[in-house]
């Protein structure tokens, strides 16, 4: 397209905002926000941060947010890493910790992000397949060969599958050479966090996102857990794109959510129980769902066609997801949890469609 570019630009498409239409009344199960609105106290935070301060730079090293989190999780300041969405978080992950000759191991299929942070950083993927259950096997990640670093989710999206921790310890005593970074976008909804292993894996990060658990995704805040050496490397990389990723509303903002623990544990119970209603009342009606850790569902319809589905959903007013990859998750929608009344909206659409 155009002779200025460099080669690797080629190779990338530009995010395409179909997830994210402008219109009013439709139910959004497409891209596993947090259904709920956020805790009262990050909303009066954000609104006591706006104001004359705003005149200001943040604090380049957001000290009061990598504190909160810190107390959130029972770590050490050091070990803490923040950046503007776990994407962000990720991106300097790619950089700074994967960038090898060996090949990057991730689980086909995991989350759309790995493979194109990979072609930017000039990385070459080797993809897991999954078991035959969906599930991510340690074996098979340690079968793959020689690496330079593995990535996955945990849960893993789009199944919502999770890897007990004693299989991510399991992996981390065969793997001590390269980095392990376990992506936990969706661990508050029920996987068990890899965050106790760090301070006995030196190659351990675990990235995280405020963006499901603390239904903050409009404020683009991510973290990671490490030792101080990995967090080092992120810092170093993060300065050199941007000295302040985080803005001062987002740092006010994040710091009471995660003081909110009521918040947390309220929303993170609405939501489960809704995930198990909704997966019941879909089990019902033939469909297989995989089990879920996450705040989504992976289901497909037997005889139903994922995307002609995924069309009449839409004529209904309720959007889900779907992956065209020609492999064996090709016909299942992912759809994620809403409030109860979205959740009954689905099921009355699914009713009329299925009929
Ligand atoms: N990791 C996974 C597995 C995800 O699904 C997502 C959200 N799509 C992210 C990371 C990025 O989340 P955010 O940038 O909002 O923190």
């Amino acid at each position: 397209m155009s002779r200025f570019w460099s080669e690797v630009v080629h190779g990338l498409t530009p995010y395409v905002p179909g997830e994210q239409p402008r219109i009013e009344g439709l139910v959004k199960l497409n891209t596993n926000e947090c259904p709920y609105p956020p805790s009262d106290a990050a909303l009066h935070a954000i609104a006591a941060a706006t104001g004359e301060g705003l005149r200001l730079y943040p604090d380049p090293e957001a000290r009061a947010l990598k504190e909160a989190i810190a107390r959130h999780h029972g770590v050490p300041v050091s070990h803490v890493f923040v950046g503007n969405g776990s994407d962000e978080v990720l991106a300097h992950t790619f950089h700074a910790l994967l960038r090898h000759p060996a090949p990057l191991l991730y689980p086909d299929v995991s989350y759309s992000f790995y493979p194109v942070y990979a072609k930017l950083y000039g990385i070459t993927p080797r993809e897991v397949p999954l078991a035959d259950d969906f599930s991510l096997r340690v074996d098979d990640l340690l079968a793959a060969g020689p690496n330079g670093g593995i990535i996955f989710p945990n849960p893993n999206a789009p199944t919502g599958i999770a890897m007990p921790r004693a299989e991510v310890e399991r992996l981390l005593r065969a793997n001590m050479a390269s980095v392990v970074v376990v992506d936990e976008a969706y661990a508050e909804y029920g996987a068990e966090s890899a965050i106790p292993l760090v301070a006995q894996h030196e190659q351990l990060l675990v990235v995280r996102t405020l963006s499901k658990s603390h239904a903050l995704a409009g404020l683009r805040v991510g973290y990671a857990i490490g030792q101080p050496a990995l967090i080092e490397a992120l810092t170093r990389v993060k300065d050199s794109f941007n000295s302040y990723p985080l803005d001062r509303l987002a740092i006010a903002g994040s710091v009471a959510a995660l003081d909110d623990a009521d918040w947390l544990a309220r929303t993170r119970e609405r939501v489960i129980a809704t995930r198990e209603r909704m997966s019941a009342a879909l089990r019902e009606r033939g469909a297989t769902v995989l089990p879920s850790a996450a705040n989504f569902i992976f289901a497909s319809f037997p005889g139903r066609d994922a995307a002609a589905l995924l069309a009449a959903l839409r004529e209904h007013k309720v959007l889900v997801r779907h992956f065209k990859r020609p492999t064996r998750i090709a016909p299942f929608l992912r759809i994620s949890v809403g409030t109860d009344a979205e959740t009954d909206a689905l099921i009355f659409a699914l009713d009329a469609i299925l009929r």
